[in-house]
């Protein structure tokens, strides 16, 4: 069979994998590097160099057994490292790491800071207590509403529970307290967050984490296209033609592919290169600004609810308006006349 798959990030990857042993796979990529969420820099540091994982980094020995057998299969060698949880808040002043007492007091003034002796008393009660949301969570109940209902204080909430979560999920801290509660306990408990001594044996790829990534794509490395993104999948096809594919297998005409709505164009085999040609200059001719805004309007837009969509396109629509390109675009449309675009 000839399969496309989309992304080269460890999904993509072992898919291909797998499936390039029978099948004849292309893998396509949008960005311009192999690995997706896994990027590993070269970085010079004070005269030494340095392999800098700035997305995926480390696993663990509790919750990545596949990925351990994966690594073992590619002969990947992985290293025992440490991870710890250090903040510093900058209204304050306030920073402490979590590895050790020493550390927890590295400022020694907490030592006599009341609040902070709270801190640590609600980090031990929330590992105690919140373990009864991983069975019986209630899945509407945001992290927010759990803290202020069991009363944890203001430094255990902007000091530890916001700063680690944003820094696993990499995300803003604003948003950490409508994150759901029982999916926030149980990644804890998942990876041993909850526990002050038995935790999780973390690991890193030795040289960094593109070192896995070349050993797992080695046996599909030229059938991978960077800078190629897939514009769309479409399921869009009738249940009846849907059916009858499945059940028959048998090809499909690329004329009946076209009234199934599979593809959109069909042109024959000697005219397939002029034909791409006159499309793509026919897109280059328009304004790159406004081709820009339509383009990255459609991505954002495509997964959207009706009313999320019409929301956007009105706010981009408006935006575009503005641009000189999209004036002159709509004037040429409505006379009936060539545009001649500012921004080609
Ligand atoms: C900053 C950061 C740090 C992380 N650290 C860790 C960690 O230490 N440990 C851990 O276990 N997890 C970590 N994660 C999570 C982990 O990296 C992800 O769960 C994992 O990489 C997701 O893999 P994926 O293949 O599903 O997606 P991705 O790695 O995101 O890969 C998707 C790929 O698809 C491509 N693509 C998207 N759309 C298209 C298209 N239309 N056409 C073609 N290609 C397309 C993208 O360019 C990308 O290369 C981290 C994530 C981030 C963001």
């Amino acid at each position: 069979m000839r399969i496309a798959v989309i992304g080269t990030g460890i999904s993509g990857n072992v898919a291909a994998r797998h499936l390039c042993r029978e099948h004849d796979v292309t893998v396509f990529e949008a960005a311009g590097h192999v690995g997706g969420h896994t990027h590993t820099h070269d970085i010079t540091w004070r005269g030494e160099k340095h392999a800098i994982d700035t997305g995926f980094i480390v696993f663990n020995d509790w919750t990545y057994p596949n990925f351990i057998a994966l690594l073992e299969e590619i002969g990947a060698a992985a290293l025992p490292t440490e991870m710890s949880f250090s903040s510093r808040c900058e209204a304050s002043g306030i920073e402490y790491n979590g590895a050790s007492l020493n550390k927890l007091f590295s400022q020694r003034r907490n030592l006599l800071r009341p609040a902070f002796h709270a801190m640590i008393r609600d980090i031990l009660r929330f590992n105690r207590e919140s373990r009864e949301l991983i069975n019986h969570g209630d899945e509407g109940l945001t992290l927010g509403s759990y803290l202020a209902e069991n009363n944890y204080g203001r430094m255990f909430v902007n000091n530890y529970i916001i700063p680690m979560g944003a820094a696993i999920w990499s995300t803003d801290p604003q948003q950490m307290l409508d994150f759901p509660a029982g999916h926030f306990v149980r990644f804890f408990a998942n990876h041993g967050l909850l526990n002050i001594k038995d935790r999780p044996q973390w690991r890193v790829i030795a040289g960094g984490s593109r070192e896995y990534v070349e050993k797992l794509v080695a046996p599909f490395r030229e059938r991978i296209r960077l800078n190629e993104a897939v514009l769309a999948i479409s399921r869009a096809i009738g249940r009846r033609a849907a059916m009858e594919m499945l059940l028959t297998g048998r090809y499909f005409s690329a004329q009946e592919a076209k009234q199934l709505g599979l593809v959109n164009r069909v042109v024959s085999l000697e005219n397939l290169n002029d034909e791409t040609e006159t499309l793509a200059n026919q897109i280059a001719e328009a304004s790159r600004f406004v081709l820009s805004i339509g383009k990255q309007g459609f991505y954002a837009q495509v997964d959207q609810s009706d009313s999320n969509a019409m929301h956007y396109a009105k706010h981009t629509i408006t935006m575009n308006l503005k641009a000189i390109d999209a004036q002159n675009g709509i004037k040429a449309f409505l006379n009936k006349e060539a545009c001649v675009w500012q921004n080609c």
